[in-house]
């Protein structure tokens, strides 16, 4: 383990319980949902018992002070992702909420019959839906970005579906099931010269790797609080300062408003003019707090832990006989994610068996349909790693598979 981040379980108190039948909790569903150091939990507690109240709303002072942490939360998560301006983040409830924010306000405001919008075939349903119902309510058309067989997207083909009908390319940064880690800077270049704007899925990709937005040209980015450590119920959308301020509102009620009259309202400046209604508070303060956790134990550190943990996953997993890995085998080109299936053993008695053992994995098509009927699979099991996790984890996942494999009579 990476030497500074040798302790760092400690800061995790779930990390530290056996389950109800006795057996270590080995968490290896970190895709699905992270889990939250102390420091998030003690800030949630703070908020509540020392100074909650609504934001931007009361003059009395514990209005002020909640107003003062929320507002503080937008500028450092702005730091965190290399954004211009803090009102270029808007605090949404997810990932799925800040697709569709986009897919619904731009969608229906700029797609005309006819227009192109880019995506693939390995995007999580949060990246496809949104844009395949203001696709057919517009009359766009969808394009698809043909994968590899090792699940890489197929550059040369990308850029032969580029052209002036283009208006959005959205990808992830990072595929939850295959762990592809897409070249969104060069793409985004690619994007940006046949004139489409360009949007990046970083559910996934945003806890693992850096991402300066300006740098990468990234027009509009979405993560979610509780795969970076923080809690549910929050998440961001990033948006370049002058397409947000070209948007019209997506939700409409308190908070969004400038002036309201019984023939006509008025919109707010941004960021009110996106989030419509009471924010999830403390949720916003915590993330803040999870932001700061990442940035100081530094990418350098996580990249360099994960990648350390992801050639000893992928070794041992590959000796495992009749288990077929999906996506790509050069670390370079993957993040700390494998989906996997086991000739003979459906995946959802292989993960309830792992169960048994303590081990926590996702079976099913982690909601990237799409992406198993490519694979002509119905479905997989996916064990996906972060910084506080050890080399021990995977041996008692390998351990795990080991008494499933004799348990479903495959050894
Ligand atoms: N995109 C990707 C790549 C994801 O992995 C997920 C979560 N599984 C989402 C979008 C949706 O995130 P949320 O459920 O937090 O909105």
């Amino acid at each position: 383990m990476v030497a500074n981040l040798s302790a760092i379980r400690n800061d995790f108190p779930i990390l530290q319980r056996s389950l109800p039948n006795g057996k270590p909790l080995v968490y290896l569903d970190s895709g699905a949902s992270a889990q939250r150091p102390q420091v998030v939990i003690d800030k949630i507690s703070e908020v509540y018992e020392q100074y909650y109240s609504n934001v931007h709303r009361g003059v009395h002072q514990l209005g002020d002070r909640v107003t003062t942490e929320m507002e503080s939360a937008r500028s450092r998560i702005q730091n965190f992702i290399g954004a211009e301006h803090p009102e270029e983040v808007i605090f949404t409830s997810g990932t799925t909420m800040s697709i569709n924010l986009v897919a619904q306000a731009w969608g229906r405001h700029y797609l005309k019959a006819g227009d192109e919008i880019i995506l693939n075939e390995m995007e999580h349903h949060a990246n496809f839906v949104p844009w395949q119902v203001v696709a057919q309510e517009q009359g766009a058309v969808l394009k698809f970005i043909q994968l590899t067989p090792d699940g890489r997207l197929d550059l040369e083909h990308y850029q032969s579906l580029l052209s002036a009908k283009t208006r959005m390319v959205s990808v992830t940064g990072m595929s939850n099931v295959l762990g592809t880690i897409n070249p969104v800077e060069e793409m985004a270049r690619l994007a940006h010269e046949a004139g489409a704007l360009f949007f990046v899925d970083g559910a996934q990709s945003v806890p693992h790797l850096p991402v300066n937005v300006v740098e990468s040209e990234i027009d509009f980015l979405a993560f979610s609080g509780h795969k970076i450590f923080g809690p549910s119920g929050i998440g961001v959308l990033y948006g370049r300062q002058a397409l947000l301020e070209n948007l019209p509102p997506f939700l409409f009620g308190g908070n969004m408003i400038s002036e309201v009259h019984l023939d006509e309202s008025k919109w707010a400046r941004l960021p009110a003019r996106f989030e419509a209604g009471t924010p999830a508070i403390t949720q916003a303060i915590a993330l803040g707090t999870a932001i700061d956790y990442v940035t100081e134990l530094g990418f350098d550190a996580i990249e360099a832990q994960e990648h350390h943990l992801s050639q000893y996953a992928l070794e041992k997993l590959l000796a495992v006989p009749d288990l077929e890995i999906y996506g790509p085998q050069e670390l370079a080109e993957r993040g700390a994610i494998f989906s996997f299936n086991i000739a003979g053993a459906h995946p959802e008695d292989l993960a309830t068996l792992l169960d048994r053992r303590g081990i926590a994995v996702r079976h099913g098509h982690h909601c990237t349909m799409p992406l198993h009927q490519h694979l002509k699979i119905p479905a997989s099991v996916r064990a996906s790693l972060c910084f506080y996790n050890t080399t021990e984890d995977i041996d008692a996942l390998i351990e795990a598979i080991d008494f499933a494999r004799q348990r479903l009579r495959l050894a």
